[in-house]
């Protein structure tokens, strides 16, 4: 079937701001559409860069080059000042994506916040991030989306209860190897992300940005579907090119890229299964992983 359902996390007014026009001229040029969810409270992604600040995150923000990566005043965002809040300023960007064809699926309220801090939270704190969320940029694409994805694949079974209140068609909330339904009542099928993020794998075993796409589409698989996120902050700015040299390439080996709606809708009967909170390589803390 030769697929790869692509979805794009924008967890920043940076990454907004710019990375998401960079990514829709890519996108538009290979004629190809993917799924943007969208993060649209507050940008304190600074203070979460700050307070993940111990040897292996420090490690980390060498390895990949963070502040390259991000740029400094993401870096700070957040950490001297309040963040600016999405949506306020950065509504055209985020409506044109929606106009230029691309599904839109909701991310966060406060990305940082949600990530940090999901096991903390109250249920009608986390309520009240996908009302906000929701309703925001129902007011600024004309419709809510049908589509959810948990900031930083952070997913538990209370989270998951939780998004069964919200109208969502299916979500992306884990990491695993195919779609399934999630065995609690109400939860619609969760489509799991395959293939590991740049941030994850550049700068270890190897892997550089010369060589990043070969490692990519060594991971591909003909014969499932192949689910890989991009970070509108990372492939819409810095890795750019790199990625439109993806695109180029595995369309020429036949691949399709497509939206995770489009893909939602050939699982509907997929089995049921779960998934669980696992360390994972290349990232801090837990995950919610697809079990075996
Ligand atoms: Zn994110």
């Amino acid at each position: 079937m030769k697929e790869i359902a692509l979805r794009i996390d924008v967890d920043t007014y940076r990454g907004t701001r710019d990375g998401v026009p960079r990514l829709c001229e890519t996108l538009a040029k290979y004629g190809v559409k993917g799924t943007f969810y969208f993060s649209v409270g507050p940008d304190n992604m600074g203070r979460h860069l700050w307070r993940l600040l111990k040897p292996a995150f420090l490690w980390k923000m060498l390895r990949t080059n963070a502040a390259g990566l991000y740029g400094l005043d993401i870096v700070l965002m957040g950490t001297a000042w309040p963040g600016p809040r999405i949506s306020k300023h950065l509504a055209a960007q985020i409506r044109a994506a929606a106009e230029a064809g691309h599904e839109v699926g909701f991310h966060a309220w406060d990305h940082h916040r949600t990530q940090a801090k999901i096991d903390t939270m109250s249920d009608e704190e986390i309520r009240e991030e996908f009302r906000r969320g929701l309703a925001e940029l129902e007011r600024i694409v004309g419709f809510a989306p049908r589509t959810s994805a948990t900031p930083g694949w952070r997913t538990t079974e209370r989270l998951l209860r939780i998004k069964t209140e919200f109208p969502f068609d299916y979500n992306s909330d884990c990491r695993g190897y195919a779609p399934f339904r999630p065995e609690i009542p109400g939860a619609p099928l969760q489509i799991p992300v395959t293939l590991p993020t740049y941030d994850e794998i550049c700068g270890r075993d190897g892997v550089n940005d010369a060589n990043y796409n070969d490692r990519q589409i060594a991971l591909l698989r003909e014969d499932k579907l192949n689910v890989l996120t991009i970070h509108a902050e990372a492939e819409g700015g810095k890795c750019a090119a790199m990625f439109d040299g993806y695109l180029d390439r595995v369309q020429k080996l036949g691949y399709q890229v497509i939206p995770l709606g489009e893909a939602a809708k050939r699982y509907a009967d997929a089995s049921k299964g779960s998934c669980s909170p696992q360390p994972f390589p290349g990232r801090e803390g837990w995950l919610s992983v697809q079990d075996k």
